[in-house]
């Protein structure tokens, strides 16, 4: 979006207030200048001259504030694009004055380089499982610097080797294959969520199709949030050249943001004369991993029963991102034993918001306990979702609570029915 397109965008709010009632950050502020009117408000008044991108601070973080959750947007009659016009707002701060020592660090220093977050990810598993991370809560230390105690709370426990280290043992050449794919295995997943990943590769091969799990770059979905759009460009073109190359059937991820952020490629390029072609045709490949099972597959005979109290939280960037939300429900309530129960304000974010509740903690702290609440309420065991970050951030909620229940992907469920894990 350039400058002219912002402005235009900007003044098609009406000021009708409906974002008030879907609104996250609204719920817990009651503070217009963090709600769909009130943000594009302040946007608006920097595109029309009255202050700089980057000089007020209260304006820079009520436009950092912004969870990018689309709830305003599918419910505004103007169809106003809230989140667009956050993000082009984060990147004319990020030009006003440079990107800041958290981007620095782990956007462009770990998430842009796979490298780096491999070793990364052996240095979480070491603090994990070594004993370090038992001495380090129980000294107290963490006590002394609150912001990095929470960012610690919500490490995952009981972290696995990467799935990428995994591959030999999973991968197999299927007989007669209905599809090829090629399994987008995004960071997280790759990192700290093997175990949803190892689940979707066994099941698509127990369901015929063939995998192929390219080398990949981090999606740019982080990046793209936070108003880099430079480096989410540089990210995608790589992934764009990588999996064309692989002529698949299908491009899959289990990752609701590595999935949505994939799809939006062909947006990303569309004024790009080089690369819009290409990433056409990556994007009209993606497909989230529940949809592709519920919709491109036969029911699945083998399924045997788990009796098990199942909820769902739709992650944002499936349900307002793909429109994905039908479908992992299906697939739960086709396991023979499993009792769904349904949550309210299932659709509502948790306050994971990719590395939102690293930045802002406070606010992502009460979103998510009102999600944990929620999900207490339907006595359900198992709490279901299709994101690495919203199962970081709900498993965090549970243990937070001291709830006794599992965060887990449909494709993991579906995978222990019929025996593969
Ligand atoms: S619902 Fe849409 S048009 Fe109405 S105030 Fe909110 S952003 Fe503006
Ligand atoms: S995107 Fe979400 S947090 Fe941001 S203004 Fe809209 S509803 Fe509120």
């Amino acid at each position: 979006m350039d400058n002219k397109e912002l402005k235009k965008k900007i003044r098609e709010c009406n000021r009708c207030g409906f974002c008030q009632d879907v609104c996250p950050t609204y719920r817990y502020t009651k503070n217009e200048a963090a709600v769909a009117r009130g943000r594009v408000r302040l946007a608006r008044l920097i595109s029309e001259g009255k202050y700089k991108w980057g000089e007020e601070d209260e304006i820079t973080e009520h436009i950092k504030t912004c969870l990018l959750c689309r709830a305003c947007v599918v419910n505004c009659p103007s169809s106003v694009i809230t989140d667009e016009i956050m993000m082009k707002a984060r990147e004319e701060i990020n030009f006003a004055k440079g990107f800041n020592l958290f981007h620095k660090l782990l956007y462009r220093g770990f998430l842009s380089h796979q490298e780096r977050l491999k070793v990364a990810g052996m240095l979480a598993r070491f603090y994990d499982r070594s004993g370090a991370r038992w001495i380090v809560r129980n000294s107290g230390v963490l006590n002394t610097f609150r912001k990095l105690k929470n960012m610690e709370n919500i490490l995952p426990m009981g972290l696995k080797p990467p799935l990428r280290s995994q591959l030999p043992e999973i991968l197999k050449q299927v007989n007669k294959p209905k599809f090829r794919i090629g399994y987008f295995a995004g960071c997280a997943t790759n990192t700290f969520f093997s175990d949803i990943g190892k689940a979707a590769l066994l099941y698509l091969q127990h369901r015929g199709c063939q995998v192929e799990v390219p080398e990949i770059q981090c999606c740019g979905g982080p990046h793209k949030s936070a108003g880099d759009m430079e480096e989410a460009k540089r990210l995608a073109k790589e992934n764009i050249v990588t999996f064309l190359k692989g002529d698949y059937d299908y491009i899959i991820s289990d990752c609701a943001t590595c999935g949505s952020t994939l799809k939006e490629y062909e947006e990303l390029f569309k004024n790009d004369l080089q690369m819009k072609e290409k990433a056409q045709q990556f994007s009209e490949k993606i497909l989230d991993l529940n949809k592709f099972i519920a919709d491109y597959l036969p029911p699945d005979e083998d399924l045997k029963a788990l009796d098990k109290k199942v909820t769902y939280h739709d992650p944002c960037h499936l349900v307002r991102g793909l429109e994905v939300t039908a479908e992992p429900r299906e697939l739960l309530k086709r396991i023979p034993g499993v009792e769904f129960r349904e949550m309210r304000e299932a659709d509502w974010c948790c306050g994971g918001a990719g590395s939102y509740c690293f930045t802002q903690q406070e606010m992502s702290a009460k979103i998510l306990e009102g999600k944990i609440d929620n999900f207490i309420e339907t006595g359900a065991e198992i709490l279901a979702t299709s994101c690495p970050a919203c199962t970081m951030q709900l498993s965090a909620g549970l243990r937070k609570k001291s709830v006794k229940a599992k965060v887990k992907h449909p494709v993991q469920l579906l995978a222990e029915s019929v025996g593969l894990v």
